[in-house]
């Protein structure tokens, strides 16, 4: 009989993905995926919408259409001066940061190269490291505040680690990494020739803190992989549009691996894309604003529903602690919630690489309306003690 890939088997699907499913099967309010249920900017959706119009439906340049290229440069480069990227060598357009962070793994790693990744972790890294034949050595975040102990985070480096997953602001914790954390980090880089793959789609959902590109960290221009998307700044989810940029001799691989594997992200989507580009730094201002409401709205209700919560600094993400409700571990208990009362959350254990780290825990999404908060608010209230 045939069977499926050792490598396939090595992992498992998507838990959020799967949450997703379960929400609609029990027209449960979906806390679990992160995506927003209010629209995208109209600006935005009108730009997509002439772009199809005009003609703009075939295949774009491989690496991502010239005007996107040069508007995702000139975005940058103004957000974070000093920051120098050369559209034609240094950015590729994928499908999503998730299409660009397995790009990136693929076109720079080698099978059996070492690779670090702090816990809890976005749950796509691990089946990126193994798909690119590398191993993942796993960091703990520690509680309260999701530090690092420096000397483990020194103690997972050798000489067989060719680069290190960086995601700030941080799904699922809400850490924002600070300076000298990203200094601690580029000084391993450089001591251990690795490369940091940066996941930055939350630069702009910050509440505490700044976002530091590592690329601006001295000494890592020459070593960063950043990977960001107009997902989560632009509230188009399903759009799947996304970028990389790094240095060229890195882009050369990464463009290789990318046309090979989708050819192209959507090309009206990418034209669409510039407009995006063009927002105002009031646009970014105002998400901030419009996602910290939201968050000081899901922890209060999360708190009063008798979860443990720390608040996020960024994304848009709550890790709570169960331990205070109930003796169910948190595959049970975010299945019955997502029953009765309706409300979807993700189990802790999908973000850790041993199950037993995320058993009492619990990640809630707040991309959403007040109205979704407020009606989610109330069921949480109804869950009571077990
Ligand atoms: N990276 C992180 C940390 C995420 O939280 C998500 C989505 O939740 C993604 C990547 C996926 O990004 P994209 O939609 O651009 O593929």
């Amino acid at each position: 009989m045939p069977s499926i890939s050792r490598k396939a088997s090595s992992f498992a699907e998507s838990v959020i993905r799967d949450m997703t499913r379960i929400a609609l099967q029990h027209d449960a309010i979906n806390l679990a995926q992160g995506f927003p249920d209010f629209e995208a900017p109209q600006a935005l959706k009108d730009a997509a919408c002439e772009a199809l119009q005009g003609g703009v439906n075939q295949y774009a340049i491989t690496w991502g259409a010239r005007p996107f290229r040069e508007a995702i440069a000139a975005k940058t480069q103004r957000r974070h001066p000093g920051w120098v990227v050369d559209p034609e060598r240094d950015i590729t357009v994928t499908c999503g940061a998730t299409e660009g962070m397995i790009a990136a793994m693929l076109g720079i790693l080698d099978p059996g190269d070492e690779i670090v990744v702090f816990e809890p972790f976005y749950e796509n890294y691990g089946p990126d490291a193994v798909l690119s034949g590398a191993v993942p050595r796993y960091v703990t975040l520690h509680e309260p505040d999701w530090s690092i102990d420096q000397a483990e985070l020194r103690g997972a480096f050798n000489r067989r680690t060719r680069g290190i997953v960086l995601n700030s602001p941080h799904n699922p914790t809400g850490k924002v990494f600070s300076r000298a954390e990203l200094e601690l980090i580029a000084a391993l880089c450089q001591k251990w020739d690795a490369v940091a793959f940066t996941d930055e789609i939350y630069e702009h959902i910050v509440y505490t803190g700044e976002h530091h590109p590592m690329a601006t960290t001295p000494g890592m221009e020459d070593r960063t992989v950043a990977i960001n998307s107009l997902s989560k700044t632009y509230s188009v989810t399903g759009w799947r549009v996304g970028w990389v940029i790094a240095p060229a001799d890195l882009t050369s691989g990464i463009r290789k691996v990318h046309d090979f594997l989708t050819v192209g992200a959507a090309a009206p989507l990418q034209a669409a894309g510039v407009t995006a580009m063009a927002s105002p730094d009031a646009y970014y201002d105002a998400l901030a604003t419009e996602y910290r409401a939201r968050r000081d709205l899901l922890v209060t209700a999360l708190r009063d529903a008798g979860f443990r919560t720390s608040v996020p600094d960024g994304a848009y993400y709550v890790m709570t602690d169960i331990r205070d409700l109930t003796d169910e571990d948190d595959i049970t208990f975010t299945r019955r919630i997502a029953a009765q009362p309706g409300v979807a959350a993700v189990p802790g254990s999908s973000f850790y690489s041993s199950r037993e780290q995320g058993r009492s825990k619990v990640r809630f999404a707040f991309p959403k309306r007040h109205t979704t908060l407020q009606a989610a608010a109330e069921r949480l209230r109804t869950i009571g003690k077990r």
